[in-house]
């Protein structure tokens, strides 16, 4: 079976639209999500023009807020704590990657954790690996809910997530413990990566290398969640071997297609939850 995350995303930003519409009918209040944008890397620009389309679609308000790349790191934090103190904005995202001169972990930390929509800052990322009620990053938050279309109950099944960054293969790893799998993370050091992946009846990866995941590193009831985005001449693919393992596997998302669309989908959730939390 091919997850469709497409489909996915359009139920749930279909969800958060009439959410949003029954909140603003009885309260008339509105949520907001600010983007800061930093310099004219062109995937960033991209990224950031399809969030702020999105989040129109489903009826959050939107702003960009555009800085030269030359900006000082002072200055992105004076806007930051302005944009925690204002009571209309419900969720604030910097964009990444940020420019040389700019620390990006001084940035996640300045965002106030109940408008960090990303998840990133480690109060959130403490309150997820503590298990409590947290801000869930939006990739791996994603990927959870296409597994669970699958598989409601994941209790028991041991989960193999490829790559540890903090953006995906950690907040995976923690959402899956939560769901009592039996987790095993593998990176660039991992001896005898194939064994440790082949035991998963999960396996998420989250690597960036193209198809490195082969027919032979899976079992055929498996369900095989591609994060990678890797462009191989004119095409994107993912880090999985698609072609070698869409009719072997019990499911699997296609790239692009699939991991993509509910990341967007699953930052309106972020923003709707942050607003919810807050501002009613
Ligand atoms: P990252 O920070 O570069 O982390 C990659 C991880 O993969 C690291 O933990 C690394 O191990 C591990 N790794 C690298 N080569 C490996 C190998 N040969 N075998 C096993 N593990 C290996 O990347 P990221 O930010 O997590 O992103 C991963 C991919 O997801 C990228 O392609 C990115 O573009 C994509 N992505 C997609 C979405 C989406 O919405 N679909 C969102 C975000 C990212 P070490 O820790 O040992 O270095």
């Amino acid at each position: 079976m091919i997850i469709d995350g497409k489909k996915e995303a359009e139920i749930l930003r279909g969800k958060i639209k009439k959410e949003i519409s029954d909140i603003k009918t009885k309260t008339n209040k509105t949520p907001c999500l600010t983007v800061i944008l930093i310099g004219d890397y062109v995937p960033s620009q991209i990224y950031v023009k399809n969030k702020e389309k999105s989040a129109r679609e489903v009826g959050i308000n939107s702003e960009i807020i555009r800085y030269p790349k030359t900006v000082s790191e002072k200055e992105i934090l004076k806007k930051i704590d302005e944009l925690n103190r204002n009571k209309n904005i419900s969720g604030i995202l910097v964009q990444l990657p940020l420019p040389e001169q700019i620390n990006k972990e001084k940035i996640i930390n300045a965002i106030h954790p109940s408008k960090d929509v990303d998840g990133f800052n480690p109060i959130n990322v403490g309150n997820l690996s503590s298990g409590y009620k947290s801000i869930v990053p939006c990739t791996p938050l994603g990927c959870l809910l296409l597994i669970k279309k699958i598989e409601p109950n994941l209790s028991g099944k041991h989960a193999v997530i490829i790559g540890r960054s903090n953006l995906n293969g950690k907040p995976m790893a923690q959402l899956l413990l939560k769901e009592n799998c039996t987790v095993t993370i593998v990176h660039s050091k991992t001896k005898n990566l194939e064994k440790e992946c082949i035991k998963g009846d999960i396996i998420v990866a989250a690597v960036g290398n193209p198809n490195l995941v082969k027919k032979n590193w899976v079992k055929n009831n498996s369900i095989v969640i591609d994060v990678g985005i890797n462009k191989v001449g004119e095409k994107i693919v993912g880090d999985v071997d698609f072609a070698e393992l869409k009719d072997f596997v019990k499911a699997i998302t296609p790239v692009p297609g699939g991991v993509g669309p509910m990341t967007i989908a699953c930052l309106l959730k972020n923003t709707l939850e942050c607003f919810k939390a807050h501002q009613l």
